[in-house]
């Protein structure tokens, strides 16, 4: 049996989480009501500097709650990454609408204005942007074509919370943005997520759906379909405890960022390997440190994580496989080339706090001895 000496990702709660949970349990208080919910919601929007957030059970029914009250429904065409989680196509497909698969750009991973712009069409009615690994998109772009076309956007920042454009973290570009708090996102409540939408009438529609589409204050009283996507006192209580810690739990992978580039810069410079695009006046949050293995490497993708994995008890991971070539999504004819490399060749490398740069040296180490043999 493999023992796995670091795990790509994990969720570090050494701060008040423990102690916030206990209270909530000898309260009574483990559903979906509590003093802990409202204590979330109030310091991620305070962090965030968006007003309004909305604790739901994940960063999918944030996603779906998004696309019900902007309003997605049969037949309508929603742009969305191919290069992406899954979340995004099956928000939309939970509506009835259509996912339309925009690519990526070879250096940023990113979907970019272009490549929206190439599979825009006047059926388009809105776009789910997402910020992969940490690093923004061109949201501040793609926001003004969405306005000049008069169509929604919605903006998946669960990768990358707390990244921002010129000192505007995203998240606040977006008509609607969707945040997840999953157990190996930078902020964790087990499963979780939050929505913000610019538009209080859109924030009051989330807010109906995501409790059975009861109307508040009238018992039993639900003019349409809406879900269970509460999120737990109990769940809140760690997020709540997360959030005293998030600039800890930001500035170290921004620390262990620095670190993997610094041992392997030797094979960036041999263009082996390519690391994440640095982009003036975009900061990267780090979410999963990441390389992408060129032509130029001796050792495919697939084997080196394998190796990796058996040899030296480090987990890796591989990119998402595109949407277009997942079962239900995949179509005849169509060709998204940057997304299909991209996603061969990216690798996520170990990324918690708390992972020492001594840690790194090690990982980076049998990195290199594999690569250059
Ligand atoms: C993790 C993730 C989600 C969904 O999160 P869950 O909380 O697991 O439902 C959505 N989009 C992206 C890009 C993600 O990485």
């Amino acid at each position: 049996m493999t023992i796995i000496r670091y795990q790509v990702s994990k969720p570090v709660l050494q701060g008040n989480e423990r102690a916030y949970v206990i209270d909530a349990i000898d309260s009574g208080w483990i559903s979906s009501s509590g003093k802990y919910i409202e204590k979330f919601e109030e310091s991620v929007s305070e962090f965030l500097g968006i007003e309004g957030g909305i604790a739901v059970s994940s960063g999918t029914t944030a996603l779906h709650l998004a696309c019900e009250a902007l309003g997605v429904k049969r037949g309508m065409k929603v742009i969305v990454p191919a290069f992406t989680y899954v979340a995004n196509a099956n928000a939309v497909s939970y509506c009835g609408g259509t996912p339309i698969f925009a690519d990526c750009d070879p250096d940023t991973w990113n979907v970019t204005l272009h490549t929206i712009d190439q599979v825009w069409t006047s059926k388009t009615v809105g776009v789910i942007l997402v910020h992969l690994y940490g690093l923004p998109a061109p949201v501040d772009k793609i926001k003004e074509l969405c306005n000049q076309r008069g169509v929604w956007l919605i903006e998946d920042c669960a990768e990358a919370f707390g990244a921002s454009i010129l000192g505007k973290k995203v998240g606040s570009f977006g008509d609607v943005s969707t945040f997840s708090f999953y157990g190996n996102k930078i902020i964790s409540t087990g499963e979780g997520g939050m929505v913000f939408a610019k538009d209080a009438a859109i924030r009051k529609k989330i807010r109906v759906l995501k409790g059975q589409g009861m109307i508040p204050g009238k018992s039993y009283w639900h003019p349409e379909i809406g879900y269970n996507y509460r999120l737990t006192n109990v769940a809140s209580a760690i997020g709540y405890g997360q959030m005293e810690d998030v600039e800890y739990h930001l500035a170290e992978r921004v620390r262990i960022a620095e670190t993997y580039m610094n041992y392997l810069r030797p094979l960036r410079d041999r263009g082996i390997i390519q690391f994440p695009a640095h982009q003036e006046g975009y900061e990267n949050v780090y979410w999963l440190f990441s390389i992408l293995m060129t032509e130029e490497s001796d050792i495919n993708r697939d084997d080196l994580s394998n190796i990796l994995l058996k040899d030296y008890g480090i987990e890796t991971r591989p990119f998402f496989v595109p949407m277009h070539k997942l079962p239900m999504y995949s179509r005849e004819g169509i060709a998204l080339p940057v997304s299909e490399s991209v996603s061969k060749q990216g690798l996520n490398l170990p990324t918690y706090s708390g992972l020492s740069n001594e840690n790194i040296k090690e990982i980076t180490g049998a990195i290199k001895e594999l690569i250059l043999g």
